[in-house]
């Protein structure tokens, strides 16, 4: 019998998937102490916003991870519609909608009485940054790593992704990964074809299946589970990053 899905979230954190576009997720973080509330990649204002409605009304903070439009497309009338800050990467910033936060790599983000850190991870985007949430412990890392995946090499090489993952690789084992894009199904197909006898990955496969046939997210997961079944974090080294990734890319 697969695990069920780590939600709700234990601890003063309590994090939702709110499903976008064609294969994207926004993220819904809420602060249980203080009752703030943040938003990671609201592409689809409308859905972002009936959501938020829903909870209350209320949101303190709008992150994004990349400049790509089904990451941000709807964050500038999202963040209008409640009076929100948006934060992104200060490095991208010309391509971002207009940043009231402009971050670097260590800066902190605050939502009522927690923070997380910045952290850039470039490889798919040069500007991408993901967001770590230690009182969770909680991880948004857009299109950098993918639950058994990770994000094309569009702009950066398989060094800066290699060095990216390395980073969100050390976090601590129970961090929930929260990414960009329902992409598992189709990551397992192709981990499964690298990594026939990774019997984590089998189990994982399993579970997806079951998970996708009931429509229910496959994400967040755990780092300790990506640790130990996502091809890409397991590449020894940046060649075996770089052979793995051009297979993915034409893998059917
Ligand atoms: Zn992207
Ligand atoms: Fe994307």
């Amino acid at each position: 019998m697969p695990a069920s899905p780590p939600s709700p979230t234990p601890g003063p954190l309590d994090v939702s998937p709110i499903p976008i576009l064609s294969d994207n997720y926004a993220w819904r973080l809420r602060d249980n102490r203080s009752g703030a509330v943040a938003v990671v990649d609201p592409a689809d204002a409308g859905a972002v916003i009936a959501r938020l409605e829903r909870e209350g009304g209320r949101l303190d903070l709008v992150l994004l991870t990349h400049h790509h439009d089904d990451h941000v497309a709807g964050a500038l009338e999202v963040a209008r519609r409640f009076g929100a800050p948006i934060a992104g990467a200060a490095a991208d910033r010309h391509r971002l909608p207009p940043l009231d936060l402009a971050l670097q790599e260590g800066d902190r983000v605050f939502l009522g009485d927690t923070s997380g850190v910045v952290i850039d991870t470039p490889g798919h985007t040069r500007g991408h940054v993901s967001f770590f949430f230690g009182d969770g412990p909680v991880l948004f890392c857009g299109d950098t790593l993918f639950s058994l995946g990770c994000g094309r090499l569009l702009e950066g090489t398989p060094e800066e992704m290699f060095g990216s993952l390395r980073k969100l690789s050390a976090l601590p084992d129970d961090t929930l990964v929260c990414c960009g894009h329902e992409y598992t199904d189709s990551n397992a197909r192709f981990a499964l074809s690298v990594l026939p006898d990774n019997a984590a990955l089998r189990e994982r496969a399993a579970e997806v299946a079951t998970q996708r046939a009931s429509g229910t997210p496959t994400v967040p997961t755990r780092l300790v589970a990506e640790r130990a079944a996502n091809p890409f974090l397991l590449a020894p080294d940046i060649p075996s990053l770089a052979a793995f990734r051009s297979r993915k890319d034409s893998f059917r």
